[in-house]
């Protein structure tokens, strides 16, 4: 990962789609089943909508039911970050872009072996890359 990329908000506002700014910089949640990429079954890899940066690969990507694009790993540990988050009445860990800190999803402890980690992240936050 090279360095942390800082924005204004300003700037932000005026890079991003609407929908993406809503769920990276808002930390918006997208309606379940109607993301781009939760039932995607393709072969790559997926970046930050905001940044770029490799955050997830397809190979970890499963079907979790849930509507949502999930994965049980990150591409690397570094490629995300992990933060307490008490919003909306629940105890979650948001997962961020560790790169330019914008809000992915969250990360729940019921996913598959190995790790058991259910990485749920919203499309908006990701753009597919075919390999
Ligand atoms: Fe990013």
């Amino acid at each position: 990962m090279k360095g942390k990329i800082e924005k204004s908000d300003e700037q932000w506002r005026e890079e991003l789609a609407p929908d993406v700014y809503r769920v990276t910089r808002e930390k918006g949640t997208e309606l379940a089943f109607t993301g781009e990429y939760w039932a995607s079954k393709e072969t790559g890899t997926y970046l930050c909508a905001a940044c770029g940066e490799e955050l997830f690969k397809s190979e970890d990507k499963y079907d979790s039911g849930s509507g949502w694009p999930s994965f049980s790993a990150p591409a690397e540990q570094a490629s995300v970050e992990e933060k307490p988050d008490q919003s909306h009445g629940m105890i979650r860990t948001e997962v961020t872009c560790g790169r330019c800190d914008s809000h992915l999803g969250h990360v729940f402890p019921d996913g598959p072996p190995e790790t058991g980690l259910r990485y749920c992240i919203n499309s908006a936050a990701l753009d597919f890359q075919k390999r």
